[in-house]
């Protein structure tokens, strides 16, 4: 029997394109941001050597102390998408009967209270309307108020197109005794973040927001304050999947020989170091322009065509994402159908609450550039122009 033809090819990776991206060393320099590569550095001298999955896995961990800016030893990636990453900050870190408090803009605080009631955890919520962030005010009288054990904060709330400033926020809670914790999956690479700096406990990530790897894994960061915690449990972490002993363990954070704890699902982790050496070899400082310099053409164009970003603070608007109210009027489904199937260009629509009043254009990792922007920008301009035309 004749066999069935025309599949692809496989990829041919050539060996210097794949190792040729390397990591810098951070903190080389306490004074500097980070330091580039050097020559004759640990990580210049790795080289083309062909490495076994646990010395990738020491590189992807390089990697997000870079990603993250820090010098935590229990850094790694979470087998999961971000909201494994999440889980992962709240299972390890919250005790039945803990104090949990959430900042509430967006879905994302919401999801988070959600997981630390399910760990038993007497969650209480500060809020902000959609569109609008905390001050540091706002964050201590609410700290003064909970006295909480966890505060969770959100920094790019993508729901929303909101970014948290989070600068001070840390000393805050060193103040009050409690634990900061952070999701950055929608806004590391794209805004700045200093976690040793800014003295945040926990931070998680995902793989494929402005890191641009297929989704799947989650980078993941505890400071010692968190690891104190973890250490001091009464109970045991109520996941074994993502408990981070064994997972320290096995991403080689202690000095213990590594032991097996789950089949690490490999192509993802080469795939995030990938990412990560491309976000190393341009440089934290540049992609968080090329973000920030998109953002603002995004809304220069669009204030041109009469739309106005969620975001009434300029101070407040995300790089990565931003949410444009959708004008009286328009059907805002129709526009992003027409994006889709005209021109392949899709811009999502509001999440939860924002449901229908809001469009979220996300110009992340790659998609960053001028070029997109202008792309989307036509696009938007010829929806409403049809939108309009349709509408009696
Ligand atoms: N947090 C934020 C801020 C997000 O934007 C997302 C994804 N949109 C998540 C968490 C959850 O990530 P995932 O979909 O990868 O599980």
């Amino acid at each position: 029997p004749e066999f069935i033809t025309g599949f692809p090819e496989p990829l041919q990776l050539s060996p210097s394109s794949y190792w040729i991206l390397r990591f810098p060393y951070i903190y080389e320099d306490e004074n500097q941001i980070y330091a580039p590569p050097k020559e004759g550095s640990r990580a210049s001298q790795h080289g083309y050597l062909l490495k076994g999955t646990y010395g990738i896995m020491d590189e992807v961990k390089e990697g997000i102390q870079y990603a993250f800016q820090t010098k935590n030893p229990l850094t790694l990636a979470i087998s999961g998408t971000g909201h494994a990453g999440m889980e992962a900050a709240i299972c390890n870190l919250v005790e039945r009967n803990d104090v949990v408090l959430i900042g509430v803009n967006g879905i994302w605080g919401e999801r988070a209270a959600d997981m630390a009631m399910r760990q038993g955890a007497d969650v209480r919520n500060f809020s902000k309307p959609a569109g609008e962030n905390f001050t540091l005010a706002e964050i201590e009288a609410a700290l003064a108020q909970h006295k909480p054990a966890i505060l969770f904060l959100v920094q790019g709330e993508s729901s929303t197109g909101v970014v948290q400033p989070l600068d001070g926020a840390g000393a805050l809670c060193s103040k009050h005794d409690c634990l900061l914790v952070i999701d950055t999956v929608a806004s590391l690479g794209g805004e700045p973040f200093y976690m040793d700096r800014w003295q945040v406990d926990v931070v998680y990530t995902g793989s494929q927001k402005v890191l641009g790897a297929p989704p799947g894994t989650a980078p993941i960061s505890f400071g010692p304050r968190a690891v104190a915690k973890i250490a001091s449990r009464k109970t045991p972490i109520s996941s074994f999947y993502f408990d981070m002993n064994w997972l320290g363990n096995y991403w080689g954070c202690d000095d213990q020989p590594r032991k097996y704890h789950h089949t690490a699902p490999i192509s993802s982790i080469y795939s995030l170091r990938e990412a990560l050496a491309l976000l190393a070899g341009e440089g934290l400082d540049k992609s968080w322009q090329r973000h920030s310099r998109c953002r603002d053409r995004l809304v220069a164009g669009l204030a041109k065509l009469g739309l106005h970003p969620l975001a009434k603070d300029p101070a407040a608007r995300l790089t990565c994402i931003t949410a444009v109210r959708v004008p009286d009027g328009v059907d805002w489904k129709s526009v992003t159908a027409h994006a889709m199937s005209s021109h392949l260009v899709e811009i999502a629509g509001g999440l939860g609450p924002t449901f229908g009043q809001i469009w979220r254009i996300g110009l992340m990792g790659q998609n960053a550039t001028e070029e997109r922007v202008d792309r989307v920008l036509d696009v938007l301009a010829e929806g409403l122009a049809k939108s309009s035309h349709n509408t009696p």
